[in-house]
């Protein structure tokens, strides 16, 4: 394992890896620290690519002691489709989706599990609370399910019966909250304390298993702009944690630029960004994209880093605008995606003047149409 110790994103308060530990002392995001003189020395392409395109096959990148002993349902390698159609009307040259509903459970959630589960076993943890929307919930009980671990899933009252299914199929117990996933989150670290299970969600080593979407597509293309959803903001912020990693350890030359998307009902971040900020004001959720109605997102702060650092851009979409993307992506390219799933094709389609016609645009599509199975516009 190379890892050397968590550090607050804020403060920089420093946090020994063999502790359990979710959050600073301050409140704020912890990040994992590697030594990146080791892994540079035992890595290249080479030697990665004689390994299977999955997840796993970027295992040094990942904070575990022995990768061996991961819990794995072959999550990853999912695939970096070339648009078609909806290219060409935009007007670009080089469009391509990240295929993350490909996942075993339907969404990227599937990378951060993985990895956090098995840093729960690890821990010598055989119990675990989470906080979800419903995509979260589902992967974690899924793997929960294959490590013989006992699943507690706590849940808003809106949750889509589809994901309820997913959930209890695999044996998980579910806890209800009457709120949004905010009090859902407060409920599993209040269990979290009182009972001593293991909490899961967007804590530090969540965001690590998120980097393989970055690595991967790093390992097929140079994009020059890479348009990521943000609900807690873990994800964007694992791609870019991913990619910086890579550079640092010469896989990759130069990084892409980032554009994050929200919903203009829970726009947390895409207002900071905009309004120069340096905190995330929290908001009540009004969207039809569930997995992304997060208002007080517990990356936050971190997503809005990362977009400063790759001098990104931002942009929100309304619930309208989200229903066509998912109604177009459907229709003109045959990807199927949750609502959550296309906003950032919404983006895109706002944004499209401001990016050059030959760029190499990636766009997340993060999640299943099946889990939110409901008629288009
Ligand atoms: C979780 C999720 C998101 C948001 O990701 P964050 O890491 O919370 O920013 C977006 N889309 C789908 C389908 C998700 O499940």
């Amino acid at each position: 394992m190379h890892i050397r110790y968590l550090q607050c994103i804020k403060c920089k308060e420093k946090y020994s890896k063999k502790e359990i530990r979710y959050r600073c002392a301050c409140g704020q995001s912890l990040e994992v620290v590697f030594n990146f003189n080791e892994i540079r020395n035992i890595i290249s392409w080479d030697r990665l690519r004689k390994r299977p395109f999955r997840h796993w096959r970027y295992k040094e990148f990942f904070p575990l002691v022995k990768s061996e002993n991961s819990v794995t349902l072959m999550e990853g390698g999912t695939p970096l489709l070339k648009s078609r159609n909806i290219s060409r009307e935009l007007g670009f040259d080089n469009l391509f989706f990240k295929c993350e509903s490909e996942n075993p459970t339907g969404s990227f959630k599937d990378r951060g599990t993985t990895v956090e589960i098995s840093k729960a076993l690890e821990f010598g943890s055989n119990e675990i609370v989470c906080a979800s929307t419903g995509n979260m919930g589902a992967s974690v009980s899924a793997y929960a399910a294959a490590a013989n671990v006992k699943a507690h899933i706590i849940l808003p009252v809106d949750t889509p019966d589809i994901k309820i299914a997913q959930i209890k199929s695999h044996g998980a117990i579910i806890h209800r909250v009457y709120g949004d996933y905010n009090a859902a989150e407060v409920e599993a670290s209040k269990l979290f304390r009182k009972r001593g299970w293991y909490l899961m969600g967007d804590y530090p080593y969540r965001g690590e298993g998120e980097k393989s979407v970055g690595f991967e597509i790093a390992d097929e293309i140079n994009a020059d702009y890479i348009i990521s959803p943000i609900g807690n903001g873990t994800l964007i912020y694992g791609i870019w944690k991913g990619l910086k990693e890579f550079k640092n350890v010469k896989l990759a030359k130069k990084l892409p630029v980032l554009i994050g998307v929200q919903s203009k009902g829970c726009n947390t971040v895409v207002n900071a960004f905009k309004k120069e900020m340096d905190f995330i004001k929290p908001v009540k959720p009004h969207t039809i994209a569930g997995a992304i109605a997060c208002g007080n997102p517990l990356d936050g702060l971190k997503a809005l880093q990362v977009l400063r650092e790759s001098h990104g851009m931002v942009e929100s979409v309304t619930d309208r605008e989200i229903l066509k993307a998912k109604d177009y992506l459907a229709k003109k390219e045959g990807v199927f995606a949750e609502p959550a799933g296309a906003v950032t094709l919404a983006g895109l389609i706002k944004l499209k003047n401001r990016l050059k016609k030959n760029a190499r645009i990636v766009l997340i599509v993060s999640g299943n149409g099946l889990k939110t199975a409901m008629l288009g516009i």
